[in-house]
């Protein structure tokens, strides 16, 4: 085992929010959690930076503070605009098992706070840890570490992709995109909006297949 070597029971591929929420619950659970990412944050994310009373939940669940104090918007339900002129307002279900409320907040700041509650439940997280490729065990040619760009090498016994849509990694082990699945393109833009405090989420969307 060299120098540049590192030992973790395991290693979390990408600190996106399901990397990170992954490693919160497996630190928390006294497991010595290698958390990699090829970014270094701050980083940004092409996403619509809006959450769900189903993703709320996950985040209190965690013991993350999502209070308007701390820099959450709230909101009360979904608008959306399809299929006719008139908008369909829905707004959250009450349901004892999930809050009442969704949350918005930008990725840039939102992928760190969760990187950063993860490094606070004890993981262990590497940035510009940029992840090429997988180190095979020659015997039973399960996966049992990773090597990084930069020469690094970390071992463990678990290693979970959780590196994005596209997973280099589980391509890297033979998983492939299925080719009969609908693939999107999107755009995605910042702008000043005298509705940016806007208690619903707005949709514009169509989608008849
Ligand atoms: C336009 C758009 C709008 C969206 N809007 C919403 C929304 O409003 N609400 C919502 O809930 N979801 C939304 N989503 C979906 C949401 O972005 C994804 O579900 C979410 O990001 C998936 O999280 P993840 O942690 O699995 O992956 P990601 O967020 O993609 O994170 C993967 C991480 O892995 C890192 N990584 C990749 N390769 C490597 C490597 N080789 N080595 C080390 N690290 C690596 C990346 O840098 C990244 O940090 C939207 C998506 C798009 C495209």
């Amino acid at each position: 085992m060299g120098p540049d070597t590192v030992e973790a029971d395991v290693i979390v591929v990408g600190a996106g929010p399901g990397g990170s929420t992954a490693a919160c619950h497996l630190a928390d659970r006294g497991l010595n959690v290698a958390l990699l990412e090829k970014a270094s944050f701050p980083r940004e994310k092409v996403c619509g930076d809006g959450l769900t009373p189903r993703a709320t939940k996950q985040l209190i669940r965690l013991g993350i503070d999502t209070s308007e104090s701390a820099g959450w918007l709230h909101n009360k339900g979904l608008r959306v605009y399809g299929g006719r002129a008139e908008p369909f307002e829905l707004p959250w279900p009450e349901l004892g098992e999930f809050p009442s409320y969704g949350l918005v907040r930008p990725r840039a700041d939102f992928d760190q706070l969760l990187a950063s509650h993860a490094v606070g439940k004890g993981a262990d997280l590497y940035e510009n840890a940029n992840v090429t490729s997988p180190i095979l065990d020659s015997r039973t040619d399960r996966i049992v570490g990773v090597t990084t760009k930069d020469g690094r090498t970390f071992r463990a016994p678990f290693v979970l992709a959780a590196d994005g849509n596209s997973s280099p990694l589980a391509k890297s082990m033979g998983l492939f995109k299925r080719d009969d699945r609908p693939m999107g393109v999107a755009v995605r833009a910042y702008f000043t909006s005298p509705r940016d405090r806007d208690d619903y989420m707005e949709s514009w969307l169509e989608l008849w297949d």
